[in-house]
């Protein structure tokens, strides 16, 4: 133990759970880069302007939960909140959308920062996997989008999870919603707090957790009595080719998320077995954002999905990732010729692509054997003054307990063979 320890609301990566989030990552990236994303990586700061243009002023992600710097030069910098800004920024910033082959799409895998109040699922650091299709508007992609990640889940093995749908209209019928809803909420019996979030942002209001305003707010005015045709239509589409794609959806009126960015489509994985903190993922359109942070028209869509969160489903479903062992030989040499003999032997099999180990620090043979079983290998090559006299080295299987002398110069062959 050192004096120090991890900040407040963090936690560490480490073997053995650490294989488990790099294959997670693994996992939903899988099916993005097979429908032609590219892996874009963008800096973990940003001028903090960028959020908050982008996230939106009111949102609690920009007014309590962002991490703030001024640098030694003067700039005012955040830790990134998400990722969506900052890779349009970047897409943006590199004229990725002149290029001529919209949509752009990019898939990024990081840590993000939110001053929350840590719990179960919800941390200060953690860490998504995104996708971002930048340059169309197209029901095809949002539902493209939505299959991807629906794909990712269930490569993952994970069942009890399920997509919230929802459409939040567009410049021209949002509008019109969004007053009916403030003359709704008005009239109810609110905090301040509340109060002044009608006034900037009354949709977000649908989405308090609190039981006391659940309940005022049944017969509020939806979004989805309001949304004009092009709006029905486009959504209709997006419904039509889940449902051809064999993904299940259920209607949700009342998901707005907490990011102001949204367009059109919106969406959220949730997953039952999580308690409070059951958004596994989320994402949705976001036509309006690259304007917001200075760019042209470019109407996009996106999603990010919580790598922490998905690890915590997995763990709640009793999933056990087939994951590649680490090990596969681990070598114990007896004596110093042995080291010399199996340490090349060793980098001869790394070499030959299979994950070998050596018992280092000189130590005898019970110790080193101890190590090996604990590696999960499933051989070990054991060396000692007479194998090395007669030119072998002891192959031993470490499932059967089965031991034979391999002459040493076929001992990668042999492994191989062994391994299958
Ligand atoms: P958001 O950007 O808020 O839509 O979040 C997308 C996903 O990131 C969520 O569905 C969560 O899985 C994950 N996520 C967001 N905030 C946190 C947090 N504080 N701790 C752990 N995971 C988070």
């Amino acid at each position: 133990m050192s004096t120090f320890k991890a900040p407040k609301g963090t936690y560490d990566l480490l073997p053995p759970d650490s294989a488990v989030y790099l294959a997670v990552r693994e996992a939903i990236s899988a099916p993005l880069r097979r429908a032609g994303y590219g892996y874009a990586e963008t800096p973990g700061f940003e001028n903090v302007e960028l959020f908050s243009r982008g996230v939106g002023e009111s949102t609690d992600i920009v007014t309590k939960e962002m991490y703030t710097l001024t640098t030694k030069g003067g700039d005012e910098l955040a830790l990134r909140p998400e990722g969506t800004a900052s890779v349009l920024r970047a897409a943006l910033e590199a004229n990725l959308h002149k290029a001529g082959n919209l949509p752009v799409k990019l898939w990024y895998s990081g840590s993000y920062y939110r001053y929350e109040r840590p719990q179960a699922g919800r941390y200060r650091h953690f860490s998504q996997v995104g996708a971002e299709a930048i340059g169309a508007e197209d029901p095809a992609l949002d539902a493209e989008l939505i299959i991807l990640a629906v794909d990712a889940y269930r490569s993952l093995g994970l069942r009890n999870f399920r997509l919230l749908l929802n459409s939040l209209g567009d410049q021209e019928c949002r509008p019109v919603y969004r007053a009916a809803l403030q003359e709704f909420l008005r009239g109810l019996d609110l905090d301040e707090d509340t109060r002044r979030r009608i006034e900037i942002n009354p949709l977000r209001v649908l989405d308090d957790k609190r039981e006391a305003v659940q309940k005022q707010l049944t017969g509020a005015p939806m979004m989805r009595d309001h949304l004009c045709a092009s709006c029905t239509a486009y959504h209709e589409q997006v419904r039509e080719l889940l449902t051809a794609a064999g993904v299940v959806f259920e209607d949700d009126t009342k998901l707005v998320r907490g990011l102001d960015y949204y367009t059109r489509t919106t969406f959220e994985f949730v997953h039952d077995g999580l308690g409070s903190q059951s958004a596994v993922g989320g994402g949705g359109r976001y036509d309006g954002l690259s304007e917001m942070i200075g760019g042209p028209s470019l109407p996009s869509v996106g999603w990010a999905l919580g790598v922490d969160r998905t690890v915590l489903a997995l763990r709640a479903e009793g999933v056990e990732l087939a994951l590649p062992a680490a090990t596969q030989v681990y070598a114990v040499p007896l004596g110093e010729e042995a080291r010399r003999v199996l340490f090349g032997v060793v980098t001869e099999l790394r070499r030959a692509g299979v994950a070998a180990d050596f018992s280092y620090g000189g130590r005898g043979l019970k110790g080193a054997m101890k190590s090996a079983n604990r590696s999960r290998a499933r051989i070990a090559l054991v060396a000692g003054e007479r194998d090395l006299a007669e030119g072998v080295i002891q192959l031993k299987d470490l499932g059967s307990g089965e031991q034979r002398a391999v002459p040493a110069g076929e001992i990668t062959a042999a492994v191989r063979a062994a391994l299958g």
